[in-house]
């Protein structure tokens, strides 16, 4: 068999979202499991959606995932160009209309946008409410099949704008083999005939991704099933330009589900929860969608969540490195039902990824975070043990400020609702007089805090309990973090007691 070649084919038009991550995943995983490339070919020919900076922002959201092509327009290869546009600009396109025009296959058609318009109400009926361009009406049209020759050409010659279409057979079936689905069967009498190059020259996505799979050697193609419906037009153009059997192996990925059917980039709005890869700037709307890594997650759980959104190893395992992923994936394990997304589940792979991170690992993605914070980087002694004391507290990356600030400086706000139903003259005086104890201990330590704490509660007949959640809201500011001794032990004597002396005054 030869060399497996996979691609993935993004449309530089905005935000990466996680659907697309996954595609790029899925097509990585195939192609690393069986030693192949991992191919990037920018598919930019809509020039009404292409978006500037989109195609850099896919790159950066592969990087960031960790995910490296093979080849792209960035990493170069030797079946380039890799974007679209410029592929066109060689003539490459042109060519093969050409080709299918010569052999019956394609036509000319020059028939306005108002006379389209025209056709759809004039053939409406209340069978066929959206009348289509195929073999019932292309013969009510203009184009190369009604006019003749000499008009043909004449039309072109004064420049006249024109599209080339695909002429639909009207009775066949077309089928084939989904990695995922098995047979597919398509009748082409259903499917219009789809405009393979554009006015401008641009060939559109049905003519463009059988010619660039065909000269880029493409192996296997994964993408959404949303282009299931268009399948027969690649399999037809396959057919008629280079030959069925040389088709790559296709697979139709489900979609990914969100509370309230596909998952669209206006469900993370709503429930808020992130659907894009990094975060995207619409320069257009000015409006900033939030991504997963600026939510905080790790890569290493983004991937590992994706990776079983419709997949799974056939064992309970759930949490996968990129190369374990890599050994287990296998396409017969890819299920066709659409995924779910669910959030919940989402936080839980992230939570148990920080918890499996090395501490020092963990310092190294949170700096960036907190270089211009509060939170002094430059004693990295100290940030280790703190990160040690609240790491596992941590769902997200950007936890890590509020999980661990209050060891740094001094909390400006402190829950006082949480004490304040219980506080009493009682309390106080306990902790008046724990502030002297603690100024006197001379080794400052866990042991020594905890004893003077204890002593003290029972000579005073308190419960130990109900002093603790006052004097961890005295050091934090609210009622969250490691044992709260510990907490003293290390912001220091000092420190200890400043907090609860300010502490008294507010309660
Ligand atoms: N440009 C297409 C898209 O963004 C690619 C589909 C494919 O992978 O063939 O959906």
């Amino acid at each position: 068999m030869s060399k497996v070649r996979v691609r993935f084919a993004p449309s530089p038009t905005g935000g990466l979202h996680l659907g697309g991550v996954r595609t790029v995943l899925y097509n990585y995983l195939f192609a690393k499991n069986k030693g192949g490339d991992f191919i990037v070919r920018i598919e930019d020919t809509d020039q009404a959606r292409f978006v500037e900076g989109a195609e850099q922002y896919i790159f950066d959201c592969l990087k960031w995932c960790g995910i490296e092509p093979d080849e792209s327009p960035l990493h170069g290869g030797e079946y380039g160009p890799y974007r679209q546009s410029e592929r066109k600009e060689l003539g490459i396109y042109q060519q093969y209309a050409d080709k299918l025009i010569k052999d019956g296959h394609a036509y000319y058609a020059f028939d306005t946008p108002e006379e389209l318009e025209k056709m759809r109400n004039d053939f409406k009926t209340a069978e066929n409410p959206s009348p289509q361009y195929d073999h019932h009406l292309r013969m009510k049209m203009k184009n190369s099949l009604t006019l003749n020759e000499d008009e043909v050409n004449n039309l072109i010659a004064k420049g006249t704008r024109h599209v080339v279409r695909i002429k639909m057979p009207e009775n066949e079936i077309i089928s084939f083999t989904d990695m995922i689905r098995g047979e597919i069967k398509n009748e082409t009498s259903l499917v219009d005939d789809k405009v393979l190059l554009k006015a401008d020259g641009m060939p559109t996505y049905h003519l463009a991704v059988v010619v660039d799979d065909y000269l880029m050697e493409i192996t296997h193609a994964f993408r959404g099933e949303e282009w299931l419906p268009s399948a027969p037009v690649h399999v037809l153009l396959w057919k008629y330009l280079f030959g069925a059997d040389k088709m790559p192996e296709w697979a139709h990925l489900p979609l990914i589900l969100g509370p309230s059917g596909k998952l669209s980039k206006r469900d993370g709005a709503k429930y808020g929860f992130p659907v894009f890869a990094m975060n995207w700037l619409d320069n257009k709307t000015n409006e900033l969608t939030e991504g997963f890594k600026e939510k905080g997650f790790l890569p290493e759980a983004f991937i590992n969540l994706l990776a079983l959104l419709g997949w799974n190893a056939g064992t309970e395992q759930e949490l996968f490195t990129k190369e374990e992923l890599i050994e287990k994936f296998s396409i017969d394990r890819v299920h066709s039902g659409g995924a779910k997304f669910d959030y919940e589940k989402a936080k839980w792979f992230n939570h148990e990824w920080i918890k499996g991170l090395p501490i020092s690992d963990f310092r190294f993605r949170i700096e960036p975070l907190i270089q211009d914070s509060k939170i002094d980087i430059s004693d990295t002694e100290k940030l280790e043990k703190i990160i040690g004391l609240v790491k596992d507290r941590c769902t997200f990356l950007t936890d890590f400020y509020d999980q661990a600030s209050y060891f740094f400086v001094t909390p400006e706000i402190l829950d006082v609702d949480a004490v304040k139903p219980k506080w009493n003259e009682e309390k106080k005086n306990f902790f008046l007089e724990f502030i002297n104890k603690l100024s006197a201990i001379e080794n400052w330590g866990l042991e020594a805090i905890e004893d003077v704490f204890k002593n003290l509660a029972t000579e005073k007949n308190i419960k130990p309990g109900e002093l603790q959640m006052p004097l961890r809201v005295m050091l934090v500011g609210g009622k969250f973090g490691p044992p709260v001794f510990v907490i003293a032990e290390n912001i220091g004597k000092a420190e200890t007691i400043k907090r609860i002396e300010n502490a008294l005054k507010v309660f």
